[in-house]
């Protein structure tokens, strides 16, 4: 294993890094304080400087305009974005596009490509990621309620499904519906892309989730598929073949997820110790960091953020050199192990900053509530460990046996 930063590569770390100090965070307390609109001009005018840049969509394929870049490189970028919530989206390489992108690469027809995918990569469009239903337990998605009926040329969709994140606004979803109920659990599914200007795809409701209900981009929402009509050459991959996509969507998915966690620990870190600096606890002038216990946190933090971020880049390298199917127990390791280290990070710098943690004044209060997520989406921490302890424990059995 190398992890051996190009020279190329730290040059594109340093533009990113000091675009996101002087363009993006300085932003931060309007996003913050939700004033959207305000804030989604600055951003699509900070995206025009990005493309001007040549560093848009660090990880999409160069043959549609992005930059190309391999996993590894693609890591130590998102790490340098993830430091601000609006960095992935700037610099066009965010869920739930980029799984979108991966999918739409991998699997769609040439006609698909031209009509979805060459305008996604290029910005002028977003997309969504409608799997997960309001009834039946995600963390199981073969129990799946959404049907694709065949009705001659087209499939008639009908289903609720919730958590279609960034929906509002996106031109296309791709949703996983049943299209063969009489099939084996695991091949009833099929994804299928549907416009979103479609007949019968009714965006209820953007839903609050942690006291914000968000719009645009920053969104999660509640879709009602209703009779909804499309042409079966909309049809992603083969039919049946969902949860094979989906596991090509979701393995890749997941590290990217983490990469830009590593972002959110360096940034809260960086709160974290400027704080403890310079807060004075004492009339004798001593600051948070002369005590012990912080000193500890700080310690911890440092060195849990530093195993993760290993964990992250050898699992990169591992999915470059052996495939994601080698790397599946490498992926489920890093899907609960980071997302655990990054909410005890932001919890402790939370906890540092004080009353002024709770307070939208600092990003730190933002990620609190947003991040926690990341112990759920993706598969949830138990269901991963759950299967990495099936996984080791297999080993076992057939030694006891011999
Ligand atoms: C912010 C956010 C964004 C999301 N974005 C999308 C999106 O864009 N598209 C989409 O389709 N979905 C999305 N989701 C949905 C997400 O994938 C699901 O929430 C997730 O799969 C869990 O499903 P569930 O919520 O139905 O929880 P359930 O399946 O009901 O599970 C609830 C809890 O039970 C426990 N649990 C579940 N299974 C097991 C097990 N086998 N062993 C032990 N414990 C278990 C876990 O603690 C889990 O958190 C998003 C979710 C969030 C929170």
């Amino acid at each position: 294993m190398d992890f051996t930063v190009s020279e190329k590569m730290q040059v594109i770390l340093e533009m990113i890094n000091e675009f996101v100090d002087r363009e993006l965070i300085p932003l931060e307390p309007a996003f913050l304080a939700g004033r959207e609109s305000e804030v989604l001009a600055e951003l699509e005018q900070r995206q025009r400087m990005v493309k001007q840049m040549e560093l848009w969509g660090p990880c999409h394929p160069m043959e549609y305009g992005g930059m190309g870049l391999s996993l590894m490189e693609h890591a130590l970028v998102s790490e340098v974005l993830g430091r601000t919530p609006m960095g992935h989206f700037v610099f066009w390489c965010q869920a739930p596009d980029v799984g979108n992108i991966e999918l739409l690469h991998q699997f769609g027809t040439r006609e698909q490509k031209e009509t979805y995918l060459r305008p996604l990569v290029a910005g002028s469009i977003r997309s969504c990621f409608s799997m997960t239903e309001v009834s039946l337990a995600g963390s199981n998605p073969v129990m799946m309620d959404t049907t694709a009926v065949k009705d001659g040329d087209d499939y008639v969709i009908n289903g609720r499904k919730w958590y279609t994140s960034s929906a509002d606004g996106a031109a296309f979803a791709i949703v996983m519906a049943k299209t063969n109920p009489q099939a084996d659990p695991y091949h009833q599914a099929s994804m299928i892309i549907v416009p979103c200007e479609t007949e019968g795809f009714n965006l209820v409701r953007n839903i609050p989730v942690m006291g914000h209900t968000g719009s645009g981009y920053f969104s999660h929402a509640e879709i009602y598929y209703q009779n909804c009509r499309v042409p079966r050459k909309n049809l992603l991959g083969e039919e049946g073949d969902g949860f094979v996509l989906a596991q090509e969507r979701l393995g890749p998915g997941r590290i990217h997820h983490c990469m830009r966690w590593l972002g959110i620990c360096r940034r809260a870190f960086d709160l974290m110790c400027a704080r403890a600096s310079e807060r004075v606890i004492a009339l004798n002038g001593q600051t948070l960091a002369s005590k012990q216990i912080v000193q500890a946190w700080i310690a911890e933090c440092a060195a849990e953020i530093q195993a993760a971020r290993l964990m992250v880049l050898h699992a990169a390298w591992r999915i470059e050199n052996e495939g994601a199917k080698a790397a599946r127990q490498d992926i489920s390791l890093i899907k609960f192990k980071v997302a655990n280290v990054l909410q005890m990070v932001v919890d402790r710098a939370l906890q540092v900053h004080g009353g002024l943690g709770m307070t939208d004044d600092t990003v730190l209060a933002y990620f609190f509530r947003h991040e926690r997520a990341a112990r759920i989406y993706d598969g949830a921490d138990e269901v991963h460990k759950s299967s990495v302890a099936k996984q080791i424990l297999k080993r076992y059995e057939v030694a006891s046996r011999n």
